[in-house]
C-alpha cells in the first residue's frame, strides 16, 4: 500500500507569493518537459508493450512551450530539463533550445536534457551550440546482448553518441535502471566502466510506472543492495544529502556514484520538481493520478487565469509517499510523463 508522509502544512492558508510553493513550505526550482511521447526504444520497465501513440496535432506547439516555460521562470523556475519519450525524436528542438537562452537574463540557470542517447551523435555538437547545459544519458548495460534484451536497440549507435557527446564538451551523466532479474549482476562492471570513462553514474530504483501490473517489488534493486554489491570493490564514503534526489557515494576519494531511491528512501520531503507532459498536463509528482491540463491556458489574453492555476495546483500538492508499492491510478506511463 502507498502511505502518505504525515508532515504538516508550512502555511495555514494560500500564500501571497509570486513564487511556486506548496503547502508544505516546498519551494519549485524545477521543471521536466516531456517533449514527445514516441521513442525508438522499448524499455519495458518505462513502455507498454503496444504504445499508443499521440498525434502529433495533441502536442503542445515550441509556442505553446515557450510561453508556459517564460511563465514558469517568472514563478521561479532555475532548471528546465528536456525529456520524453525520446526528445531527440521531437524536430526543432535544438531551436526551441536556443529560444529558451533568452530566458537566462530572467533567472533561468540551466538547460538540460535526459536522452537514450540514439540520435546524439547527429545532435551534440549543434546541441553544445544551441548552449544545453548538460545531457543524462540512460546506459543500463555496457554488454551488447544485456541491453539489446533491455532496450530492443543496438548498444553502437549509444556509445557513439556518448562519445560524440564527450568530444563536443557537453556535461554527461549515466543514467542506469537496475532490474534484479537484467543487469543486477553488471553493477560492478557498469561502475568499473564508467569510473574508467571518467564518467558521473546514478544508479535509479526500478519505480512502478511502466504497464499497469507489470511492475514487482522483487525486481527493484535497492539502494543498500547497490552499495554492498559495490562495497569490495572500490572504497566507499556516503555523502551529506544535498537537494539533488541522488543519494552521493564518493567511490575512492574522488569518483561520485549517485544512487536515486524514490522505492527504498523516498526524498519528497525536499521535491523541488514539477512536469509537463507533452499534451500540457502539469503533474506535481511523478506518481500523482492526475494533471492540470494547462494548453486551453496558454493560448493569448489567459496569462492572469494560466498562473493561478498553475500556483493552485502547486500549492495542493500531495505532502508524498513513504513507499511506492503500487502503481498510480492512471494510463499514462514513464515515456509519457517523462521520468
Ligand atoms: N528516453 C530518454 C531516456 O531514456 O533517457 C528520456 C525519457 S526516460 C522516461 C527518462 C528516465 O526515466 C530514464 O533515465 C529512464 O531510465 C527512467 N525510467 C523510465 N522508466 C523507469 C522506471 N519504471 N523506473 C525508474 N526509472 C525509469
Ligand atoms: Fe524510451 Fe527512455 Fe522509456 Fe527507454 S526509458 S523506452 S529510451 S523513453
Amino acid at each position: 500500500m502507498t502511505q502518505a508522509i504525515a508532515f504538516t502544512p508550512a502555511f495555514p492558508v494560500e500564500p501571497q507569493s509570486s513564487q511556486l510553493v506548496d503547502q508544505f513550505g516546498r519551494y519549485k526550482r524545477k521543471l521536466r518537459i516531456s517533449l514527445t511521447d514516441r521513442c525508438n526504444f522499448r524499455c519495458d520497465y518505462c513502455m507498454p508493450d503496444h504504445p499508443e501513440w499521440l498525434a502529433k496535432k495533441d502536442l503542445l506547439s515550441f509556442e505553446e512551450l515557450l510561453k508556459f516555460c517564460q511563465i514558469m521562470v517568472k514563478l521561479g523556475i532555475e532548471h528546465i530539463r528536456l525529456t520524453g519519450g525520446e526528445p531527440l525524436m521531437r524536430q526543432g528542438i535544438v531551436h526551441f533550445i536556443e529560444n529558451l537562452q533568452h530566458l537566462k537574463i530572467h533567472g533561468l540557470k540551466r538547460i538540460s536534457m535526459t536522452s537514450n542517447a540514439f540520435y546524439l551523435k547527429k545532435y551534440a555538437i549543434a546541441l553544445k551550440q544551441a548552449g544545453l547545459d548538460d545531457i543524462n544519458i540512460s546506459l543500463d548495460s555496457i554488454r551488447a546482448d544485456t541491453f539489446f534484451s533491455m532496450t530492443q536497440k543496438q548498444i553502437g549507435p549509444v556509445l557513439e553518441g556518448i562519445t560524440a557527446a564527450q568530444q563536443a564538451g557537453l556535461k554527461i551523466k549515466l543514467n542506469c535502471v537496475v532490474l534484479a532479474d537484467k543487469n543486477a549482476n553488471e553493477i560492478v562492471e557498469l561502475t568499473q566502466w564508467a569510473y574508467q570513462q571518467h564518467l558521473p553514474l546514478r544508479f535509479i530504483e526500478y519505480m512502478p510506472l511502466d504497464q499497469p501490473e507489470h511492475w514487482q517489488r522483487e525486481k527493484v534493486m535497492s539502494e543498500d543492495e547497490i552499495i554492498q554489491k559495490l562495497k569490495p570493490y572500490f572504497q566507499i564514503q556516503k555523502q551529506q544529502r544535498q537537494h539533488d534526489p541522488a543519494t552521493i557515494y564518493r567511490l575512492n576519494e574522488h569518483y561520485d556514484l549517485g544512487v536515486i531511491s524514490t522505492i527504498s528512501k523516498p526524498f519528497c520531503q525536499s521535491c523541488d520538481r514539477l512536469r509537463l507532459t507533452a499534451t500540457g498536463e502539469l503533474f506535481t509528482c511523478l506518481f500523482a493520478n492526475t494533471g492540470t491540463p494547462l494548453r486551453a491556458l496558454l493560448q493569448p489574453n489567459q496569462e492572469q487565469f494560466l498562473l493561478a492555476t498553475i500556483q493552485q495546483a502547486v500549492w495542493y500538492k500531495k505532502a508524498g509517499f513513504i513507499a511506492h508499492q503500487q502503481a498510480p491510478v492512471r494510463k499514462i506511463s514513464m515515456h509519457a510523463i517523462g521520468g
